[in-house]
């Protein structure tokens, strides 16, 4: 029963806000036949209005995926779609009134929860797969970013990054078919850093964010004017940097957690395979840029 393809046993309701645009967003998550994949539908512009979880539609990479087909376009979906290939979901419909989906907690955890409150539909078709053809190199010089994909029996993902940080210094994370993903990498968080927040909130591009979405990441002492004005922002009292160097809104799950974040988005990015994988994933430095263009790649070249 194993490599039946599998469904949601029920409708699923999230609602809130997104994290770039700010604009509330409620999204029902919808069981879907077998061989349907995983498509959005964007209810605010008709029934009609579909953009499949393909590769196919990427349209942007900036801070987070966007997809886009006939001009409908829906936003910051690798949490949401890493939390389906994680629990081995093959078929959704996910209805959104918006173009941005909630962010939540800023990571895949609250889907992760709500499907596995129920378990999952089996359905009367087996699973398909995508294989590696042959082994494959994707780099970036200019960010030092690569992504290298071998063939494998089941699927794998290996993650370091390295932001010449002194607080996250180089991280690892690992996942591999069978792990726990519900708890060793969905609850993992969006994280930026403090130069970054201040950048984006002065270009007003994190609108939706808020103190329990995002581990913040403080290099340096900060000054008061600064904290000042994220405390007001965020509505938070007692602001500070930990003396770990991360700003003390959130306490750490992992001390690897940003590691782990940027593998759940991979497997997010790596979805839009439109089928599960059966590879070897070694990312360093990772991201939707380097995730999605390697993706794309590796279709053009016939590597999947
Ligand atoms: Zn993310």
């Amino acid at each position: 029963m194993k490599d039946h393809q599998k469904t949601l046993k029920k409708r699923y309701i999230f609602e809130g806000k997104g994290l770039h645009t700010g604009l509330n967003c409620r999204m029902t998550l919808f069981p879907a036949p077998a061989d349907h994949g995983i498509v959005f539908q964007r209810t605010d512009l008709g029934e009609e209005a579909l953009v499949e979880a393909s590769w196919r539609n990427i349209a942007g990479t900036a801070r987070s995926t966007l997809l886009c087909k006939d001009g409908v376009e829906v936003m910051t979906i690798e949490h949401l779609l890493a939390a389906f290939y994680g629990l081995g979901i093959d078929n959704a419909l996910v209805a959104t009134d918006n173009v941005e989906l909630p962010i939540l907690d800023g990571s895949a955890r609250p889907f992760v929860e709500a499907i596995l409150a129920d378990g999952l539909q089996l359905q009367n078709t087996p699973r398909r797969f995508l294989e590696v053809s042959k082994p494959f190199l994707f780099e970036d010089p200019e960010t030092g970013s690569s992504l290298q994909v071998l063939p494998a029996d089941s699927f794998t993902v290996e993650v370091e990054i390295d932001f010449d940080s002194k607080v996250l210094g180089v991280q690892k994370a690992h996942f591999s078919d069978g792990d726990d993903f519900a708890s060793a990498i969905a609850p993992c968080r969006t994280f930026c850093f403090l130069h970054e927040l201040e950048f984006l909130l002065n270009h007003n591009l994190i609108k939706g964010g808020d103190m329990d979405n995002a581990i913040v990441i403080v290099e340096n002492e900060v000054d008061e004017n600064t904290l000042h004005r994220l405390k007001s922002i965020f509505n938070v009292e007692n602001l500070e940097r930990a003396p770990e160097g991360y700003l003390n809104n959130l306490t750490l799950y992992f001390e690897n957690e940003c590691a782990r974040h940027k593998l759940l988005d991979l497997i997010g990015d790596f979805a839009l395979a439109g089928l599960p994988l059966k590879g070897k994933i070694i990312a360093r430095k990772p991201g939707h840029a380097i995730n999605t263009a390697a993706l794309k790649s590796m279709f053009e070249k016939k590597i999947l």
